[in-house]
């Protein structure tokens, strides 16, 4: 994973790398199955065994429907560590949906927090190989020391790259952890 792998018409990206795009919104890759409540990947070889009646929906989970899946899936085990990313990525994404995309009065408690923090070290251990990004995941999780180190030592020679990193030591001397928006062709 890394930052700026689309570029899609009119699509928002934030610092978490969460890409909303309106012209082509994005099918959760974990869905509810509307009949029993569980939780599944989407791998085609489940989705046909869903029957006809199938409807394909966007299916977006809310944090406390992504800690549930996350529950339920790490408990059967995933199939390897490219889908455990996904699924954690989700529930990154997720619990910035909740507690800091938009402005709102829900705080996370601390299981929510550490839970969060275990989650971005995973990925940041087994997922992220982009230095920017594993600084902001570490500035995301409250770990400011880390993250300035990291950026120390990070030199993007890509414009966008530079102006990630400079927004990211802002927000870590503010000692804001809070996911942003990096660009928009609004
Ligand atoms: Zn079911």
């Amino acid at each position: 994973m890394n930052l700026l792998s689309g570029n899609t018409f009119g699509a928002v990206y934030w610092s978490d790398n969460k890409m909303v795009a309106p012209m082509l919104p994005e099918v959760s890759f974990v869905q509810k199955c509307p009949q029993c409540g569980k939780y599944y990947v989407l791998h085609e070889e489940r989705i046909s065994g869903e029957g006809d009646d199938w409807s394909f929906e966007l299916g977006t989970l809310t944090f406390d429907e992504m800690k549930e899946a996350f529950d339920q899936l790490s408990a059967e085990g995933f199939n390897n560590t490219e889908e455990e990313a996904q699924v954690r990525f989700l529930l990154h994404h997720s619990y910035n949906d909740c507690f800091y995309r938009e402005p709102t009065e829900l705080t996370p408690d601390d299981n929510d927090k550490l839970l969060f923090k275990q989650n971005a070290l995973w990925l940041i251990e087994n997922s992220i190989a982009d230095d920017v990004m594993r600084a902001e995941f570490y500035r995301e999780i409250g770990e400011m020391d880390i993250s300035r180190k990291i950026l120390e030592e990070t030199f993007p020679t890509d414009d966008f790259l530079k102006y990630i990193k400079n927004e990211i030591v802002r927000r870590i001397e503010q000692n804001d952890n809070a996911v942003f928006k990096l660009s928009d062709d609004e």
